[in-house]
């Protein structure tokens, strides 16, 4: 399948010179052969591992909502939560529209993010075609920068360091899953190739 797609055509953003990429290696950048501006990096994982990738950002994805984030004792008695659990602490102190953006921005629009992934990148595995395939990766391109993990992470990350004092507080499994998650969805979106896709839909679609 690789062999099949070595080749495509790409558009230089900077100069709409149309060109040929040959498929890149570990490390390798294409740069336009009229302007010099960057084409295209090798991603530097092959389609297995990336898959794999994804495997990993989905079980990380689920500890880190299935455990406490942290535990805080206080005055005798101690409460832990879990991410959806802080959401709807939120929710119930009347502040409906922090506790949506927290789930949507940091729960529905990664794992979104991630079941788009794969969706697109399984088949491709076993040579087949993802149905709506085009409109799937339109939609990838949409939710990737509503998923702000990174930024709630800092926030509970802020929000500790200030409560350090007040009470006795304890990470749970769930911080440290969802710390893992922020950076496996960064590797996820730095090796994601979506000119190495659609060259493999391609050659797929005309087969
Ligand atoms: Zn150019």
């Amino acid at each position: 399948m690789n062999d099949r797609a070595s080749t495509t055509v790409v558009v230089c953003h900077d100069c709409d010179l149309v060109q040929r990429c040959d498929r890149l290696a570990i490390g390798q950048r294409a740069q336009c052969v009229r302007c010099g501006a960057m084409l295209h990096r090798g991603a530097g994982m092959g389609l297995q591992a990336r898959c794999a990738l994804v495997l990993a950002g989905l079980l990380v994805f689920c500890l880190a909502n299935g455990f406490p984030l942290v535990s805080m004792s206080a005055q005798g008695s101690r409460t832990a939560t879990t991410l959806f659990g802080a959401a709807l602490a939120l929710w119930r102190q009347d502040m409906q529209p922090v506790a949506v953006l927290v789930v949507g921005t940091a729960m529905l629009i990664p794992l979104l993010e991630l079941l788009v992934l794969g969706y697109l990148m399984f088949p491709l595995l076993w040579d087949r075609v993802p149905l709506g395939f085009d409109r799937i990766l339109r939609l990838l391109h949409y939710l990737q920068p509503w998923g702000m993990a990174e930024v709630f992470l800092m926030g509970v990350l802020v929000a500790l360091v200030k409560l350090a004092h007040l009470a006795d507080i304890v990470i749970g499994a769930g911080l440290w899953a969802f710390g893992a998650l922020i950076l496996l969805l960064a590797l996820n979106a730095s090796q994601f190739d979506s000119r190495e896709l659609w060259a493999c839909y391609r050659t797929l679609k005309t087969d």
